[in-house]
């Protein structure tokens, strides 16, 4: 009996899990105890410190995201600062485009996500109007059929929604803000980055990173030197992120600092993005709820295998369809419920300003879906940027097989001239030139053969013009060709980007449940892999006999690299076996009178509350086995003696 499951996903209660986490201090708010601090201002939202198994769950996630991904595919990993200078941000276009539309409300002060507001202002009216008839008071609303279906719709593609659409359907839907139902204003852009300066002077402006890609993109050319010029190859970064988010919610799910593990693979966009290991996954069915289903109100989960997926156009390269699988192969390792898994492909507008093609990995929680792994193909994107602003080729040089005739045009300064004219300006000039695309030159050499004069767009030159004139004596352009022997091109970056707090939210949701002979008995079925202790030892009693074995089990297993906790206290075995499901932790081994006798020990399975008795050889050798996953508690079982004697559980 009291290894079989009372909850489920729909009987889950949400304040006992989270009083469960809280209990056994997987995490807590930051900064708690400064609430009660006279006059303190401060905003705590979004802040959250981890406890001893919430950072030993988080340590075991990012090891073993490091051994699926980093180590099985020999990734470049990098470590990189979180302070960016201004320019860097800039020319990724988070400056002007990492940004949140938000509503105020005037009377409150409070500042809301709009997409967020009409969310939860309309899930709220669907619910009510489904309770309607069971309100005997006649409180609630009932919807017609064609507003739920409007409603339905709009949530739907909720995330497809720009600024000034938001804002339209605020005014037009009459929704308010549900703390006091006061009218908001229109939605602005709130831009997500936290702002600062380095040094006393604060003369150079930075944003802490909002992710770790900037930092791998401008070491590119080390990377690729590193990789010995070899494409493809794909570089990783896990480190502190900051986003400034307009209302942090749902605990660990949207918080303003939290750990992101990314990965940019590098490919030649004239390689079709195929991928070499593609084959090893292409049987592997995966959930995808795409585009178009969204786009016409609709939420359902298509299974296909990410070979058909990859045939049909489904997802658009292998590169990005072999990334899915194994993200879909690490979570559920992780411990995710593959039933309650799904691929969102992005809608246009939802995408962020530098990816092409985009689905996130997302896992049903409490709070709904929730994306884990976003896996964007952002194109050349962020190299061609970097590459243009700095003037440092960011790119690959392979031999060509033929060489290459190319028609071009191309703009040369007199540099006799220019040095004298320009002075100081000369450089900026010769940059200025440099940056013209083809288009641009091939219009500017009419232009100087109909006027003889023409003027190019420059940084801020001495004089503070943003610009300058050429005239013919001092510029030419005109076309030539040239034969190239050597191929450059920019590499497209397929990224798949790991919350991690995000990830370990939704797999503890995914892996709690309560005993059916006493719901109040919760366990964390964490698998053996990521569980922050793996053995328990428990003496029966404190007697002093059992100190001696107990010490010497602990180091034999330490000594296997195996995380162990000694229980010693008074409660029950059963109270401390229980306290220990709650911190999912597998495995428990008890020491007793006859252990003292003949040498036997205990090992007790935490999901089954099975246990099975034998000399502390064999005991440790199935431990060893078990958390290295080669054998199973079923061949354990099946191995050595079922223990019989009272159950410790009940
Ligand atoms: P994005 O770059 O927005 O696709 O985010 C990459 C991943 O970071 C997401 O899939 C989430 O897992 C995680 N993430 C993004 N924003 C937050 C946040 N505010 N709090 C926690 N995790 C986040």
């Amino acid at each position: 009996m009291a290894n079989s499951r009372a909850s489920s996903s729909e009987s889950f209660s949400r304040s006992q899990f989270e009083s469960l986490l809280k209990r056994r201090f997987f995490y807590t708010e930051a900064f708690e105890v400064y609430r009660t601090a006279p006059n303190y201002k401060g905003d705590n939202r979004g802040l959250y410190d981890y406890g001893p198994p919430g950072c030993a769950l988080l340590a075991n996630i990012v090891n073993e995201w490091r051994k699926h991904f980093v180590i099985e595919e020999n990734m470049l990993e990098v470590d990189c600062t979180a302070i960016t200078p201004e320019a860097v941000l800039k020319a990724s276009g988070h400056v002007d485009k990492f940004a949140d539309w938000m509503c105020r409300d005037p009377v409150k002060g409070e500042y809301l996500r709009a997409d967020h507001l009409v969310e939860t202002v309309l899930e709220t009216r669907l619910s009510n109007s489904r309770m309607a008839g069971k309100d005997s008071k006649g409180k609630l609303e009932r919807l017609d059929d064609a507003t739920v279906g409007q409603y339905e719709g709009i949530l739907a593609k909720i995330d497809n929604y720009d600024g000034p659409e938001l804002g339209k359907l605020i005014k037009d839907l009459d929704i308010r803000n549900p703390n006091g139902n006061g009218k908001v204003e229109h939605p602005t852009a709130f831009n997500l980055m936290f702002a600062s300066t380095i040094g006393p002077s604060s003369a150079s402006p930075v944003y802490f990173r909002p992710e770790t890609a900037q930092g791998q993109f401008l070491n590119f050319r080390k990377l690729l030197d590193y990789s010995q010029g070899t494409m493809p190859f794909a570089s990783a970064c896990i480190g502190k992120s900051y986003r400034n988010e307009i209302s942090p919610r749902s605990g660990l799910l949207r918080v303003r600092e939290f750990l992101l593990a990314e990965i940019e693979h590098f490919v030649d966009p004239e390689s079709n993005k195929r991928h070499d290991r593609f084959d090893e996954v292409s049987d592997i069915k995966l959930p995808f709820l795409d585009k178009e289903t969204q786009l016409s109100g609709r939420t359902d989960i298509s299974h296909m295998s990410i070979g058909k997926a990859v045939d049909i156009k489904l997802v658009n390269n292998e590169t990005l369809g072999y990334f899915l699988a194994r993200v879909y192969l690490f979570l559920v390792k992780l411990g995710a419920d593959p039933g309650r898994f799904r691929f969102r492909q992005h809608l246009d507008n939802e995408m962020a300003h530098y990816a092409c093609d985009c689905w996130d990995a997302e896992l049903l929680t409490s709070y709904g879906w929730i994306e884990c792994v976003g896996c964007a193909d952002r194109s050349a994107y962020d190299l061609t940027v970097h590459s243009r602003e700095t003037g440092t080729p960011l790119t690959v040089r392979e031999v060509r097989a033929t060489p290459l005739e190319i028609r071009e045009w191309r703009a040369s300064l007199e540099k006799k001239l220019v040095g004298p004219r320009f002075k100081k300006d000369a450089k900026m000039i010769e940059f200025a030139i440099g940056k013209l695309d083809q288009d641009t030159l091939e219009g500017l050499a009419k232009e100087l053969a109909d006027k003889g004069v023409i003027t190019i767009p420059t940084d801020e030159l001495a004089n503070g013009a943003t610009s300058v004139e050429l005239s013919s004596d001092i510029c030419s352009i005109e076309q030539v060709t040239r034969v190239e022997n050597m191929r450059e091109y920019t590499p497209n970056v397929i990224e798949p980007a790991f919350g991690i707090g995000r990830i370990l939210y939704c797999i503890l949701e995914h892996v709690y449940w309560n005993r059916a002979h006493d719901t109040a008995r919760e366990v964390l079925s964490l698998p053996i892999l990521v569980a922050p202790t793996k053995v328990l030892l428990v003496p029966l009693s404190n007697n002093a006999s059992f100190k001696p074995v107990i010490k010497s089990l602990a180091t034999r297993l330490r000594s296997l690299g195996i995380a162990n906790n000694v229980d010693s206290s008074s409660a029950s075995i059963g109270r401390r076996y229980a306290r220990n499901d709650e911190l999912g932790t597998p495995l428990g081994i008890t020491v007793d009178f006859d252990t003292l006798q003949d040498g036997s020990i205990t090992l007790r399975e935490r999901d089954s509350t099975a246990q099975v008795r034998a000399f502390e050889d064999e005991i440790v050798e199935a431990v060893r086995n078990l958390v290295g996953g080669s054998e199973t508690w079923e061949e354990v079982v099946r191995r050595l003696p079922v223990f019989m004697g009272q159950s410790q559980d009940d």
